[in-house]
């Protein structure tokens, strides 16, 4: 029989965190088991929808600014070199109303990280999008180099890259390692055992499944709901380039163009209900569907009788303030948590798999702010 076979690491969930992770650490020449409970992507994956934003703007918040820039950077020479057209530039649109203290910040910021943006003022605005009802807005900033990643696409494409790489791929759900200090290997709930070097847990929202003890009461997986109207035929007005990304700061309201004519995206950024990623019903509720279309009468007054096209229910992954979990496991000396994404991480995907593979290869210098102990058991959200 032969004996089996040690991994340098084992990378555990193949969201967009646990694939750019896999993709540097086999850049870096190291031998990677990227394992996975039901793929790349996949419906009830948080990376697992259709379309992500990836926008600079981040008020004062520079840390994330920087990491969204270097990662834009990283996805657009990863499409152009794997020839794949799935960061679309249509541009980010911010609003902000009376209160654009936020609005302030992020100029700032961007001025700061030489980030190309225009502000726009009130009349500017309302000549420049009428499709716009604009009650309420004073102001604006475009991000003209920013834009949407076809999310579930770009995943299953990092992957498949990572694999091209050397990296193998399995499906599997890997149970929660036991013992304290060094762990040789993990048991996947079909019995297998894989040994490795070191374990990096991507596990997303379910990262509190697979720690309860640890993450149970610090990963809050909530209910989001997500729909898309449908665009009156013949009618261009809503899709790129005459629409663009769009977050309305004051209403935490955000939505997308109508792209590959799926209709005008548009979500509430509020936290939804805690869910369980694995059995939360995927179906919008009425009383959302009811807010949504008030809101998008108001907000894009020739959507008004537009019928609902498609829906999504995901999940956030949310840490007590919305700063990622980006740490070493407190009692097992190789085992890595890499998640706390919290509705905002997916842009980051690249960033994030640069700075796993710092920490495992170099002993990189950590950021404070990614670890354990800043991560509380109730909610103060502070990222935006
Ligand atoms: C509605 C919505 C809108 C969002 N909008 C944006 C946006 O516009 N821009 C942005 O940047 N971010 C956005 N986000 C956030 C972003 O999508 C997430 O932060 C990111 O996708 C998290 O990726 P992840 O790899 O950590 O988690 P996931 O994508 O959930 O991946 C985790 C993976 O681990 C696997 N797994 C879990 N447990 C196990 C196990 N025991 N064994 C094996 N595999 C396991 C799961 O099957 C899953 O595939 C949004 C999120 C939602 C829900």
């Amino acid at each position: 029989m032969s004996a089996q076979r040690t991994f340098d690491i084992a990378v555990i969930g193949a969201g967009v965190f646990g694939a750019w992770t896999a993709w540097h650490l086999a850049k870096r020449g190291q031998s990677v088991v990227l394992i996975e409970a039901y793929g790349p992507g996949h419906s009830r994956a948080s990376s697992g929808d259709e379309t992500r934003i990836i926008r600079m703007g981040y008020g004062a918040d520079e840390l994330y600014t920087r990491w969204s820039q270097r990662s834009l950077a990283k996805w657009k020479e990863f499409f152009a070199e794997t020839k794949q057209a799935l960061f679309l530039e249509t541009g980010v649109l911010w609003l902000a109303g009376e209160d654009d203290l936020r609005l302030g910040q992020t100029k700032a910021t961007l001025k700061r990280c030489s980030v190309p943006f225009e502000e726009l003022n009130r009349d500017a605005l309302a000549k420049r999008y009428p499709q716009i009802g604009f009650e309420g807005v004073k102001a604006g900033l475009f991000e003209p180099h920013s834009g949407v990643l076809l999310a579930r696409r770009a995943v299953a494409a990092v992957v498949e890259d990572a694999m091209r790489l050397g990296v193998d791929y399995r499906t599997a759900q890997v149970l929660e390692p036991k013992g304290t200090g060094r762990v040789e290997q993990i048991a996947t709930s079909s019995g297998e055992r894989i040994a490795a070097g070191q374990f990096v847990f991507a596990c997303g929202p379910w990262l509190g499944k697979v720690f309860p003890g640890i993450l149970g009461s610090r990963v809050f997986p909530s209910r989001q709901e997500v729909f898309f109207f449908g665009i009156p035929g013949g009618d261009t007005r809503f899709a790129p380039p005459s629409f663009p990304t769009w977050l309305i700061q004051g209403d935490e309201v955000y939505g997308m163009p109508d792209i590959e004519s799926r209709g005008l995206k548009i979500a509430f950024d509020h936290h939804g209900e805690i869910v369980d990623p694995d059995t939360q019903s995927r179906m919008v509720s009425p009383e959302m569907a009811v807010m949504v279309r008030k809101y998008v009468a108001r907000r894009f007054p020739a959507l008004r009788d537009a019928p609902i096209v498609e829906t999504r229910v995901c999940q956030y992954e949310n840490t007590s303030n919305g700063d990622f979990l980006i740490d070493r496991h407190p009692e097992k000396e190789n085992v890595w948590f890499a998640g706390g994404g919290s509705g905002h991480g997916f842009k980051h995907g690249p960033a994030v798999g640069e700075y796993v593979t710092g920490q495992l290869l170099d002993g990189a210098a950590a950021e404070q702010r990614f670890s354990l102990s800043t991560k509380e058991t109730v909610q103060k959200r502070a990222v935006y």
